[in-house]
C-alpha cells in the first residue's frame, strides 16, 4: 500500500499530504467514508466541530483497525465556542465526541474580524492546549493577511496551517506567499473545486478543458490532477467524498508526476473569484450556531 508522503509542520510535526475533508458528509455516512479513506492508505482526516460529525469520525477510526496513533485527526472550533475558557471547553467537546485524548492539529475555523479580541482568545487558550500536551500542533483557517499579522503580534505560537479554499480557479497567491513567510503550512480546501460545483455546475473545476486535457496526457481524472498540483506546490490537500472508488482515486496521486508546463498552465487558471463566504463578514450574528456537548 501506498505510504503518504508527509509534511513537516513548523513544530516538527508531521502531516500526512493527502487527507479526508467531511464536510457536508452526512453523519450516517461519514463512519464508512472514514473507514473506506483508511483502508485505502490515508492517514489524516479533517472534521470540524460544525460539521456535526466528529463522534461518526472517531467511529470510523475505530472500526478500520488502524492505531490511533497511526492517525492524523484535525478539527476545528466554530466561532460560537471563542473565547478563553469557551475555547478550552470546545477542545473538551471536540475530545470526548472523537473518542480520543489528544488531537492531533486544532485550528480556529474563521476569524471573528469584528470580535478579534475573542478570537485571539481563544487561540490563546490553544496555545494552553498545545502547552499541556492535549493537541500536537494548533493553526488557523479561512485567515487572510491582516488576520494573521493581528494574530501574530499579539499571540506566541505560529500557526502550523492555515486551512483556505484553493483550488485552480481561486488560488489566494499573495495569501499563500503570506503564509510561506511566517512558516505557516497552507492547507487548501475544496482542493478539487468542490465549491465551484455545489451551487453552479456550469463552472465545475472538474470540467474545465485544461485540466481534462492534462488529466488525459497521464491517463487520470482532472481530480487527481487537480491534487497532485497541490502536492507538488508544497500545499496539503483534503479532498471530500463519500464514495469509496472516489476516495480511492483521490488517493491514487502518488504515481505520475505533473511538468512544470503543466503546473504552469493551472497556475494560469486562476480566476481570483472566491466560491465560499468573505472571511471579513464573518460574524456571530450571521454565522453563530450552538455546538452541542458532547
Ligand atoms: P472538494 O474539493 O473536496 O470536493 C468535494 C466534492 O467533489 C463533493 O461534491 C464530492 O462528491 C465530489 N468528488 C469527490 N471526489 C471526486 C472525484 N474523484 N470525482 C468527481 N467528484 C468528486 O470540496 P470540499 O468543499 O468538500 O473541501 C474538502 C474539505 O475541505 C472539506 O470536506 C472540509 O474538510 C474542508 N473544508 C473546509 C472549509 C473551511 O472553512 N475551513 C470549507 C470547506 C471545506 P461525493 O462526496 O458525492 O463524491
Amino acid at each position: 500500500m501506498t505510504t503518504v508522503p508527509a509534511l513537516t509542520l513548523n513544530n516538527g510535526v508531521q502531516l500526512p499530504a493527502i487527507g479526508l475533508g467531511v464536510f457536508q458528509t452526512p453523519p450516517e455516512e461519514t463512519t464508512a467514508a472514514v473507514e473506506a479513506a483508511l483502508r485505502a492508505g490515508y492517514r489524516h482526516i479533517d472534521t470540524a466541530a460544525a460539521y456535526g460529525n466528529e463522534r461518526e469520525v472517531g467511529e470510523g477510526i475505530r472500526r478500520s483497525g488502524v492505531p490511533r496513533e497511526e492517525v492524523f485527526i484535525e478539527t476545528k472550533v466554530w466561532i460560537s465556542d471563542y473565547g478563553y475558557d469557551a475555547t478550552l471547553h470546545a477542545f473538551e467537546k471536540s475530545a470526548a465526541k472523537l473518542g480520543v485524548d489528544t488531537i492531533d492539529l486544532f485550528i480556529l475555523h474563521q476569524a471573528l474580524p469584528s470580535r478579534f479580541d475573542l478570537t485571539i482568545d481563544a487561540y490563546k487558550a490553544l496555545e494552553q492546549l498545545l502547552a499541556d500536551g492535549k493537541v500536537r500542533a494548533i493553526g488557523v483557517s479561512n485567515f487572510m493577511p491582516d488576520h494573521l499579522e493581528q494574530l501574530l503580534a499579539e499571540t506566541t505560537v505560529v500557526p502550523a496551517v492555515n486551512q483556505i479554499e484553493l483550488h485552480p480557479f481561486f488560488q489566494q497567491k499573495e495569501l499563500q506567499a503570506v503564509n510561506d513567510e511566517n512558516g505557516i503550512l497552507t492547507q487548501a480546501w475544496s482542493p478539487i473545486g468542490g465549491i465551484t460545483h455545489y451551487r453552479d455546475s456550469d463552472k465545475s473545476a472538474l470540467e474545465d478543458p485544461t485540466l481534462l486535457e492534462i488529466a488525459e496526457a497521464h491517463g487520470k481524472s482532472a481530480a487527481q490532477v487537480m491534487l497532485r498540483w497541490g502536492i507538488q506546490e508544497g500545499r496539503s490537500v483534503i479532498p471530500k467524498s463519500t464514495k469509496a472508488t472516489r476516495i480511492a482515486e483521490n488517493f491514487d496521486v502518488f504515481d505520475f508526476e505533473l511538468t512544470d508546463e503543466q503546473i504552469a498552465a493551472i497556475d494560469g487558471l486562476d480566476t481570483g473569484v472566491r466560491g465560499g463566504p468573505e472571511p471579513e463578514v464573518i460574524t456571530l450574528e450571521s454565522f453563530g450556531r450552538d455546538i452541542p456537548e458532547a
